[in-house]
This record gives C-alpha cells, sequence and structure tokens, in this order.
C-alpha cells in the first residue's frame, strides 16, 4: 500500500485506515470480525451482527468505531 502523506507524527494513527482482516475475530461468536471498537480499556471486534448489536450502549464509551461490515456485501459474491 503506498501512502502520500504530508503531515507525519500527530495525525498519522487517524490518517491509517485499520484494515480488518480474517484473522480478526467476534469476541461474542467467533464469525470474522467487521467491526472494531476501541474503549477505554482495549479494543473490542465484532461481527457486523454483534456491532449493530452492541453498537448503542458501546458508541456511547467508545473512543473510536471502526465499521467494515460492508465489505461483507461487496465481497459476498463468492
Ligand atoms: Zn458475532
Amino acid at each position: 500500500m503506498t501512502q502520500y502523506t504530508e503531515t507525519t507524527g500527530a495525525v498519522d494513527e487517524l490518517e491509517t485506515p485499520y484494515e480488518l482482516t480474517a484473522l480478526d475475530r467476534c469476541d461474542a461468536c467467533g464469525a470474522q470480525a467487521y467491526i472494531r471498537v476501541v474503549v477505554a480499556s482495549g479494543e473490542l471486534l465484532f461481527c457486523a451482527h454483534h456491532g449493530r448489536k452492541h453498537q448503542e450502549k458501546l458508541s456511547q464509551i467508545a473512543h473510536s468505531w471502526h465499521d467494515e461490515s460492508s465489505k461483507l456485501l461487496a465481497d459476498d459474491r463468492s
């Protein structure tokens, strides 16, 4: 992946898109994770189903919410 970033340092982490892989598993059911939630105590991974299920509660404490569940639809071809 080639990325051109004009600013370095502080904003780097925000600029870098986090990619979930097939190795990332839902904390609730063990399915492939498509949603990553960063909370004060660490990070949580959820499948699309459990991400939605917990979204309302977690969004109040989440520092960041990363949702790749749209990929699920895009990839659903094979
Ligand atoms: Zn799940």
